[in-house]
């Protein structure tokens, strides 16, 4: 099997990352073409962030990840196999700061500089709203200073560069994240190679959200404790060898633990171990 990656941009540090973590075992080398993976029949092909839908498509590679914003500029009907959750984004339509219009129904009849120039004319004419799409490849964010444009639409996590620049968002068109995709062929013909390493990229992705929680406690508290750790399949609770006390584990979103913590301890619980999971498959 093969899977296109990118070999360069914001993409390429969390999705290396995620591979990784997956346990797949390769040389990332100078990143240029292909790492074949050691412990996993894979080769995984280092290609532009542009092009991975084209090599999908091709069926050069099996599977691919890129941003959805680009499978939808591409409008190429590749299958999502699954998202990955990392490289999020908005697709998103400013002005600049001064400028009348404060909906995006209000750039009716505006010039429109954009590196998305296929999603944001669909976009556009899906609500029948007329106008200009001037397609930039780059500094976007500058058009409307250089009297290209009347707005962009342009790609934004925090809004920062936008805000720098001086423009303000109405709007937005759609919001991206990494995806995993996969060519229709491919997909039925090496349904479980496919099926094994989406599981694996999603045991990675499910496992950094939670924690694996394990406590001490006196069995009278089962009870509250109990009521504070839905955890996944409700705590396993483990009899301990000094009479009256039990172990409890358990599996807690990552972003609970601050609060929870405290409360544990209030309900009795003591030598508290919050340990990383590597994977989680529900
Ligand atoms: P690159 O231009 O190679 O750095 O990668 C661009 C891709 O990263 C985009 O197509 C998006 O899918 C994703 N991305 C995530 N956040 C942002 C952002 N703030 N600006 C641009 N691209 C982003």
């Amino acid at each position: 099997m093969t899977l296109a990656v990118p070999n360069k941009g914001r993409l390429v540090d969390p999705t290396l990352r995620l591979l990784h973590d997956a346990g797949l075992q390769f040389e990332e080398r100078d990143r240029s073409l292909v790492s074949r993976v050691e412990n996993v029949d894979l080769d995984i092909l280092f290609v532009r962030t542009n092009d991975v839908v084209e090599f999908v498509r091709d069926a050069v590679a099996d599977l691919g990840i890129t941003g959805a914003d680009l499978l939808a500029e591409s409008e190429e009907d590749l299958p999502v196999v699954r998202r990955l959750g990392y490289g999020r984004c908005r697709l998103t339509a400013a002005v600049p700061r001064d400028a009348l219009a404060q909906r995006v129904e209000d750039l009716a009849g505006l010039r429109i500089a954009t590196s998305h120039p296929r999603a944001t004319r669909r976009w556009f004419a899906d609500r029948a709203i007329p106008v200009q799409v001037i397609p930039l490849s780059g500094a976007v964010e500058v058009a409307p200073r250089l009297g290209l444009a009347e707005a962009v639409v342009d790609l934004v996590s925090t809004g920062t560069t936008m805000a720098t620049n001086g423009l303000r968002s109405v709007g937005d068109l759609l919001s991206s994240e990494a995806v995993l995709v996969g060519n229709a062929v491919a997909l039925e013909e090496r349904v479980d190679d496919v099926d094994r390493l989406s599981t694996m990229l999603g045991a990675v992705l499910e496992g950094r959200r939670r924690k694996y929680l394990m406590m001490n406690a006196p069995a009278e508290r089962l009870g509250d404790l109990e009521a504070l750790l839905p955890g996944l399949a409700g705590p396993s609770v483990i009899p301990l060898a000094h009479a009256g006390m039990i172990a409890i584990h358990a599996v807690v979103d990552a972003d609970d633990v601050w609060t929870l913590l405290p409360r544990l301890k209030g309900a009795g619980a003591t030598g508290i171990l919050v340990l990383p999971i590597e994977k989680l498959i529900p």
